[in-house]
């Protein structure tokens, strides 16, 4: 077998697990004091050993040390900045449809944003245009079927895709040949000092499934771009995009959508039915047959069940095609 290639730098590689990153050393003693801070400082409760199985679109994770859905952007500055101070390590959680949670939980400070972030605004820009603002935790899909019964385009596509918008944010989300670039305006987000900053789109750095900000920052809303359409064109171009995704997606089994970036000028998926992949299967994790790029979990799948299957995909890729396959999907947690 040929070694990944060169241009594959991962310093943080972890030996164990080639897709996850290095463990931290976490002092439990600080993670308490964190919880002790933000309790006292903000009549909030933090839950401890929280599970989080339930919110993964795979349903597969341990626990987290701490879990907070903060009731605010105040009280989320507030957390960042104690967890900064105290040297604890935040994980933000979206929808979890993107993510692998390790089987050993996450360590420190998780954060999923809740009601109080989830919420559209529409303004107005005269007939042609319109800009909506969306909070983080309002669902991608709800967006989507918003703007098309307003009689705006620009979101089709995201019908279908289903993460919070500040997930889609945080990952550039995109879907037949539309992508969150296409429309972002600007972002809103807390930093890792506690402060609300507002990034306009010249200032924020797009790639293929990913946008460039700050470490830490949690994006609590954005505001997108509109162009006034036909309503009936939309809600085609919207049915269009849901009937191809019945059609070429696996349905039934826990999933988090693409398990692998598409190389370029390629389909990961057609890669890995191209090797003989597809039904393949490590514990109870198994490769869609329908689609190759999904890892289903078939009930009772661990974290490590994926990831090991993820790695025999990527060295079969590699070893077989020379493509070595850059996960999508975030490991996230706590992987030893
Ligand atoms: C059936 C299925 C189909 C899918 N189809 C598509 C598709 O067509 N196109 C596509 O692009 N994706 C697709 N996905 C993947 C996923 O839905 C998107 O990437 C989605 O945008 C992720 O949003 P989330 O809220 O679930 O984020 P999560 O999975 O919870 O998190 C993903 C990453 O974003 C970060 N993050 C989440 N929220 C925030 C925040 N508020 N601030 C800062 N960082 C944050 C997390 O830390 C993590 O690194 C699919 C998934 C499934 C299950």
């Amino acid at each position: 077998m040929k070694d990944p290639p060169e241009s594959d730098k991962r310093p943080m590689l972890n030996p164990k697990f080639q897709n996850a990153p290095l463990p931290v050393a976490v002092d439990q003693e600080a993670v308490e004091a964190l919880a002790s801070a933000i309790e006292a400082e903000s009549g909030t409760n933090i839950e401890r050993n929280r599970d989080l199985a339930a919110f993964s679109s795979w349903q597969i994770g341990g626990k987290a040390d701490l879990y907070l859905e903060p009731p605010s952007g105040e009280i989320l500055g507030l957390a960042l900045c104690q967890a900064r101070t105290l040297d604890v390590p935040v994980t933000v959680l979206g929808a979890g449809t993107n993510i692998l949670i390790a089987d050993a939980g996450i360590r420190g400070l998780t954060l999923r944003l809740g009601k109080a972030f989830d919420f559209r605004q529409w303004q107005g820009l005269g007939e042609a245009e319109a800009v909506v603002w969306v909070g983080s935790a309002s669902r991608f899909i709800r967006l989507a079927k918003e703007t098309v019964a307003e009689g705006y385009g620009g979101l089709e596509f995201a019908a279908g895709i289903p993460g919070s918008t500040g997930g889609a944010v945080a990952m550039n989300a995109g879907a037949f040949g539309g992508e969150i670039s296409d429309t972002l305006v600007e972002v809103e987000g807390v930093t890792e000092d506690g402060q609300l900053t507002v990034w306009p789109r010249d200032k924020i750095k797009f790639a293929y499934r990913r946008l460039e900000l700050p470490t830490r920052t949690v994006i609590t809303s954005s505001r997108f771009r509109l162009r006034r359409s036909s309503k009936v064109r939309l809600r085609d171009a919207v049915a269009r995009v849901q009937a191809r995704r019945r059609k070429g997606q696996p349905q039934g089994f826990a999933n988090a959508g693409s398990v692998f970036k598409n190389p370029p000028g390629e389909f990961a998926g057609r890669l890995i039915e191209r090797v003989g992949l597809k039904g393949r299967g490590v514990g109870r994790a198994e490769v869609s047959r329908e689609h190759a790029n999904f890892i289903l979990n078939l009930g009772g799948a661990t974290a490590r069940d994926v990831h090991d299957l993820m790695s025999l995909v990527q060295d079969e890729v590699w070893s077989r095609c020379g493509v070595w396959l850059e996960p999508e999907v975030r490991l996230v947690g706590e992987w030893v």
